[in-house]
């Protein structure tokens, strides 16, 4: 078949058609409207924002191609997969294709048959592509990661400093520049370097608000990994370690606990971590317990949760790393374990710098401490420290749905500072912990701790509870601690008058156990219902990776997991329903439609559900009763909150049953006519999507349901 010529349609109607999307997220149409003008933009999103869908759109609602520039070679062949199963024509150019496979793509780019085609920065500029573009309908450049360009980001690229000379060459094609990195200095470069020209700036919020955030003591970690695993079967995941020999300790014993896991980390050989990362975006291995090194080159959507085992270096790097679940927009979880050892660990790592990054980095680690300790919405402090406003609270964090207390603790603060003083300021906060518990350890006893007066004036708290209010001292000033001399803590000013002249203190009360999140993604009922949700969402993932195995696709390319919810919760039982579905354009509806709706059918049927048909017929009664009384069938879509394409499939199937109404009203004439014209020569009993088409995909599905209602009647 010949390739369609390019379809001028909305980018709306593009945007369902080919990724099955009904609405825009924030910004996303702002922006497709900028390239259309041929504007240049700068386009900051978090991860998982949606801003391949910025140049996507644009690029399938344009005549020519969109050459899409990144550095990360590795995902361009996910990338470029996950278009070809929306139906989109695109192709890559990088190092590891052969030259055959190169020629072959270089003869689309001639031919022009490409709507999007992803090159490096290197090959961009190599003398036999130029001399192609020279010859392409180039219609935008997108570049992707822009940060990589300026010396101030955290991912420097040379090669990308040569992006400069795009709009040297090719002064009127525009340029979309997309990164997830947003401060200021960076921003400058970008523009300054790509000399965008007079560029329109996209800022969207950085808010991840599927995320849900929990932060715990160290304390029995292990066994609390455990129980969360153990509440997240089959949830692909990642967990954070410092050390590459704590990443494999950690994957042996979950595995002897029953889990199947894998480490990861920057000393294994490149084979072998691309064998982990391999196995991990197949869905073939569920956790990986990681270094910081696992990360930058995942762009899978379906992490549902990433739990730190210890402390990362500062908030950047937390949310960063975080921020690698949930892309999909289905519910994660972020859950953060801390102690005052990781916190020593990490201030070890700056002892070495020179001064000023000295300073810098701790200000940056003190800052994360505050994150750990604060009783208030977690995301509000996340959000201000990137300079975004944002008044919480979230209700998805620990302290928004299990606020914690604040006490006064002064005497205990006077227990602790009066054994600091008893001791001649030579305690770390463990021994210290100890004495005021009145543990009788060999280090106490050695010291003769054990016998100054406050040894166990604090037995009413546990050893492990009083490091965590010291933790909280500290963070409040009450007493220093000197990192140079083994830790120990040192009185200051503020002690003194906590000691004697009864300054006040508050702490708050320590977060002990994990309440599981709310849910989001499973709509529950009753507990059965949940069941039942979460059986057939397993059927419909064992599906998908079957399918994935024979595309040799990663699953979440196939149906996200956002869209499998869907299947769960809409149940669909035909293909008009299945063409419902968030995330179903139809492309993947022809090829996996079918499937899906087969082994939803089989799941019912298999578990002798009641299946209530008069429910049908009352859900379009209701839109139609609706409709009697005025209402419009978007308004319909809204109240009811129903796609509207379905709103009219209920239209449509009641104006067959003989219902009256003014049907005319949803057409207009012109819209008759030209639909009437298609099923004159296809006749009526075609495929919708063979209407569709044959319409040049410019109406909605339920207003070609609509207009074959009326043309059946006028037959009649
Ligand atoms: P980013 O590149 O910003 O990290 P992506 O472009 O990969 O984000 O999009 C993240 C996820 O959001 C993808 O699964 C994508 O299909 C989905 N997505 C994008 N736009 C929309 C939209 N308008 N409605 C629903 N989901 C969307
Ligand atoms: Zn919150």
């Amino acid at each position: 078949m010949d390739t369609p010529s390019p379809t001028l349609n909305s980018p709306q109607s593009i945007l369902k058609q080919y990724f099955g999307y009904d609405r825009f997220r924030p910004l996303q149409a702002d922006v497709i409207e900028a390239v259309m003008n041929k504007k240049d933009c700068l386009v900051l999103m978090p991860t998982g924002g949606g801003k391949s869908v910025c140049f996507q759109v644009p690029a399938l609602a344009q005549e020519g191609t969109c050459v899409v520039i990144s550095p990360l070679i590795a995902l361009m062949k996910d990338q470029v997969g996950g278009l070809k199963v929306n139906g989109i024509e695109a192709e890559f150019l990088n190092s590891s294709l052969s030259a055959k496979e190169t020629a072959a793509v270089e003869q689309k780019c001639a031919n022009g048959s490409l709507k999007l085609l992803y090159i490096s920065p290197e090959k961009i500029f190599s003398e036999s592509f130029q001399w192609l573009m020279g010859k392409m309908n180039v219609s935008m450049f997108a570049i992707d990661e822009a940060h990589c360009i300026s010396f101030w980001g955290h991912d420097f690229r040379t090669e990308y400093t040569k992006l400069a000379l795009l709009k040297e060459n090719y002064p009127d094609v525009p340029i979309i520049a997309l990164t997830a990195t947003a401060d200021n200095l960076t921003r400058k470069d970008i523009i300054r370097q790509l000399r965008l020209n007079d560029p329109e700036i996209f800022i969207a919020s950085f808010d991840r608000p599927n995320i849900s955030l929990d932060v715990l003591p160290a304390n029995k970690r292990m066994q609390r990994i455990i129980d969360f695993l153990g509440r997240h079967q089959n949830e692909p995941g990642i967990i954070y370690s410092l050390s590459r020999k704590s990443t494999e300790q950690m994957a042996m014993d979950l595995k002897a606990a029953g889990f199947s896991a894998l480490a990861y980390h920057a000393g294994m050989d490149t084979e072998s971590r691309t064998r982990v990362q391999d196995a991990f975006r197949n869905d073939d291995v569920p956790i990986i317990c990681a270094t910081i090194a696992f990360g930058m080159g995942i762009d899978k959507s379906n992490v549902r949760w990433v739990i730190h085992h210890n402390m990362p270096k500062n908030i950047e790097s937390y949310y960063q790393e975080i921020g690698r679940s949930g892309r999909d927009g289905a519910p994660a979880e972020a859950l953060l374990f801390y102690s005052l050892n990781d916190i020593s660990v990490q201030r070890s790592f700056l002892v070495d710098l020179p001064e000023e990054q000295r300073e810098l980095q701790e200000a940056k680690l003190d800052r994360l401490v505050q994150y750990i300790e604060t009783p208030f919405c977690r995301r509000k402090i996340l959000l201000n420290y990137f300079n975004e406003d944002y008044s919480g609270n979230c209700s998805n964090c620990d302290n928004c749905r299990n606020p914690r207390n604040k006490f006064e603790a002064t005497v205990l603060a006077q227990k602790a500072l009066s054994a600091i003083a008893r001791t001649e300021e030579q305690v770390s906060v463990s021994a210290l912990s100890e004495i005021l518990y009145g543990s009788k350890t060999q280090h106490i006893i050695e010291k003769g701790f054990d016998k100054i007066k406050t040894f166990g004036t604090g037995k009413e708290v546990k050893p492990d509870n009083w490091k965590l209010y010291i933790l909280q001292m500290l963070n409040l000033g009450v007493m220093d601690i000197a990192y140079d001399e083994n830790h120990h803590l040192k009185l200051n000013a503020k002690s003194k008058r906590i000691l004697f002249e009864g300054e006040q203190v508050f702490l708050v009360e320590i977060q002990q156990s994990f309440k599981a999140r709310t849910p989001g993604t499973r709509n529950i009922v009753a507990d059965q219902d949940e069941n039942v949700d979460d059986k057939l969402f397993e059927k419909l993932r064992r599906l998908r990776k079957k399918i994935a195995d024979v595309e040799s696709l990663p699953p979440y390319l196939i149906f996200n997991d956002n869209t499998l919810w869907a299947m769960v919760h809409e149940k669909p039982d035909n293909e008009e329903a299945m063409l419902d579905i968030q995330g179903i354009g139809v492309n993947k509806f022809d090829m996996y439609g079918k499937l899906f709706l087969d082994e939803i059918k089989n799941f019912f049927h298999r578990k002798s559900l009641p299946y209530n048909p008069s429910e049908k017929g009352s859900t379009q009664q209701y839109t139609y009763d609706l409709l009697m009384l005025g209402k419009s069938p978007e308004s319909i879509a809204r109240e009811r909150n129903i796609s509207l394409t379905t709103i009219y499939s209920h239209i449509a199937s009641m104006y067959e049953k003989g219902n009256p109404m003014e049907i005319e009203k949803l057409l207009s004439a012109k819209e008759q006519k030209e639909i009437f014209e298609v099923l004159k020569r296809l006749g009526v009993k075609s495929a919708l999507k063979e209407i569709f088409e044959a319409l040049d995909q410019k109406y909605d599905y339920g207003k070609i349901r609509i207009g074959i209602a009326m043309y059946a009647r006028s037959e009649r």
